[in-house]
């Protein structure tokens, strides 16, 4: 069986973005996959959190992955602190990581953008990533196109540490899904939808309430055309309307659009929200008898077990053919 690995981080509540481009993917890949699912707390602090928040964030992810249909049974669920191996390949991998490769990225930038300091974390940012997948033997890595880029140096560092040392790592795969790949902010629909958006028009929380969705929804930035039709480079808000109620809805683009022919963008903006709300209502309501049950704890000492098991192996792999330690 082949290995699946992703990361979500624990920076705020998860947006509709999270759950079309990465979540949604990873329930239909449980069953075909060895999958280890972590909640990524040490890529969070790349930037500033609160400590509290934080803590919350992790339990709130962990019981999202579950309530969005993440069965314990069949994937490993761990929270990433929990895993020392994680930055200790990390670290090997940064002497093998380019300054210049890394300040090429544009997560980085995009972050980094308009900040008084910024983290040396949040340059390195990638190449944890890397340690990530690279520790699990991972074949597949379920993101969204935003993480492409990162995918490719995550490959790059691996080639590189084989050729220079010994075949250790899988070179793995990146896995986009077709539709939903890259959700726009409702705001500014030419920027990708972030959890972490100071700007809380801009995103739909997966626990936003039905009425706030639905508020969210109907200001959503669109054009003065009046005509819905997917036009990314012209009409990038209704495009991006379209897409999420084509993918909660399974319906085509093409239908939909002839669906709303002649109607204007208040009856299309309902349809979509009532298309996100039916999406998100059973996923909210399974995640309030998870959130504080003591399961979601036993799952997650669990999955730290037994992700602990694989990353130590391959860890010492890594460190052997560096010539780091003692040899006995
Ligand atoms: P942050 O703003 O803190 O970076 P984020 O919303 O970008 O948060 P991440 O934790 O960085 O979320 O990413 C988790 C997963 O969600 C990744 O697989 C990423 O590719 C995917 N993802 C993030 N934003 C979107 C989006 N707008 N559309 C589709 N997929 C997304
Ligand atoms: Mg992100």
């Amino acid at each position: 069986m082949q290995t699946i690995f992703s990361g979500i981080q624990p920076s705020g509540t998860l947006t509709l973005g999270n759950y079309l481009g990465a979540l949604q993917q990873f329930v239909e890949l449980q069953d075909e996959y060895d999958c280890y699912f972590c909640i990524v707390d040490e890529h969070a602090i790349t930037v500033p959190q609160d400590r509290l928040a934080l803590r919350k964030n992790i339990k709130s992810l962990a019981a999202l992955y579950l309530a969005s249909g993440i069965d314990s049974n069949k994937v490993t669920l761990f929270v990433q602190s929990e895993v020392s191996e994680h930055t200790q390949l990390a670290w090997i991998l940064q002497s093998i990581n380019y300054v210049g490769e890394l300040e090429r990225m544009t997560q980085y930038k995009d972050k980094s953008k308009g900040q008084e300091a910024v983290s040396s974390a949040l340059l390195t940012y990638p190449t944890l990533m890397a340690a990530d997948i690279l520790l699990y033997n991972t074949n597949v890595v379920p993101v969204g196109d935003d993480q492409k880029q990162h995918l490719e140096l995550t490959r790059n560092l691996a080639q590189r540490f084989n050729h220079r040392f010994n075949d250790i790592f899988t070179i793995p795969e990146i896995r986009i899904p077709k539709v939903g790949a890259r959700i726009m902010s409702l705001q500014e629909p030419t920027k990708k939808m972030s959890k972490s958006d100071t700007n809380q028009k801009g995103f739909i929380s997966m626990l936003d309430e039905p009425k706030q969705i639905e508020r969210k929804i109907k200001s959503a930035v669109t054009d003065s055309e009046g005509i819905v039709k997917f036009d990314k480079e012209n009409k990038p808000g209704v495009s991006n309307l379209l897409t999420i109620y084509s993918v909660c809805t399974g319906e085509s683009i093409e239908s939909l659009e002839q669906k709303y022919a002649g109607k204007g963008y208040g009856d299309f903006k309902q349809g979509v929200a009532d298309a996100v709300i039916s999406v998100l209502k059973p996923i909210q309501d399974r995640y309030e008898d998870l959130i504080d049950s003591e399961e979601l704890d036993l799952i997650l000492d669990k999955g730290a077990e037994k992700a602990s098991f694989t990353a130590g192996k391959t860890l010492k792999k890594a460190k052997k053919a560096v010539g780091l330690g003692r040899v006995r």
